[in-house]
This record gives C-alpha cells, sequence and structure tokens, in this order.
C-alpha cells in the first residue's frame, strides 16, 4: 500500500481540507508556499499520464471546491502535478499540489539547480 493509500485508509493521519465519497484534499507535511494542499483520488491510480477522463472530471470540480474552500478562487493559486520521474514526481499515488497565499515565482528546474521550489 502507498503512503497516500494509507492517508486515506486513516493508517497515516493527515490535515485534512476536503473529502468526499472520491476524493481528499489536505496539507503537505512540507510546505513550499503558504498554501500547499494536496489533492488526491481514494483510489490507487499512479500518476496523470494514468487517470481517465471521466476521474479528472469530477477531480476538476473537487479541485475547485478546495480553491473556494481555502478562498484562494479570487487572488489565484497554481495548480501542479509531476508526473513520473523526470517530473520529480515521488510518491506514486496521482496528486495535485494546490499552491497559493503569495504571489509565487515561475522557475523551471534541471537537476543542475541548487534548490528544490516549485
Ligand atoms: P511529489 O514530489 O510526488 O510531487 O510530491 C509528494 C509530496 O508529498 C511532497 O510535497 C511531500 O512533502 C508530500 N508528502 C510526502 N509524505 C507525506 C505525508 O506523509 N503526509 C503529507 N501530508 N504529505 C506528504
Ligand atoms: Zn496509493
Amino acid at each position: 500500500m502507498c503512503i497516500f493509500c494509507k492517508i486515506v485508509a486513516g493508517e497515516i493521519p493527515s490535515n485534512k481540507v476536503l473529502e468526499n465519497d472520491e476524493f481528499i484534499a489536505f496539507h503537505d507535511i512540507n510546505p513550499v508556499a503558504p498554501v500547499h494542499i494536496l489533492i488526491i483520488p481514494k483510489k490507487h491510480v499512479e500518476n496523470f499520464q494514468s487517470v481517465t477522463p471521466e476521474l479528472m472530471a469530477n477531480m476538476t470540480s473537487f479541485i475547485q471546491d478546495v480553491a473556494k474552500e481555502l478562498c484562494l478562487d479570487k487572488n489565484g493559486y497554481r495548480l501542479v502535478t509531476n508526473n513520473g520521474k523526470d517530473g520529480g514526481q515521488e510518491v506514486p499515488h496521482l496528486h495535485f499540489h494546490l499552491l497559493g497565499g503569495a504571489k509565487l515565482k515561475w522557475t523551471h528546474l534541471t537537476e543542475n539547480d541548487t534548490h528544490k521550489s516549485l
């Protein structure tokens, strides 16, 4: 069972923001922005490349609800999914990073950069 499946099962605690039958949103344990939320399907899907359009349709609505819940819908936010090895995906369970609460910088990072941020 992957680490996010354990969060879904309640075996690992998480600081939840919103939940429904299909998805959970919770605070990232290592935030890189004033607001840093992870949004995952309860069903184990490895990454964006393998998600179905049907699941993404519902996930899109859920992500929009999370942004509203946190009052990020007016000022904006960044939505990121790291896909696979080159994308920097560390947890092999589909998740979107919802980042906000400040005006974010935009950086394109490669292995040669000395720090990790989004
Ligand atoms: P990735 O690099 O796969 O796109 O992002 C994985 C994210 O999961 C990282 O930002 C990391 O801080 C977060 N993370 C890893 N383990 C846990 C955990 O047990 N709880 C929470 N809340 N976040 C986690
Ligand atoms: Zn999983």
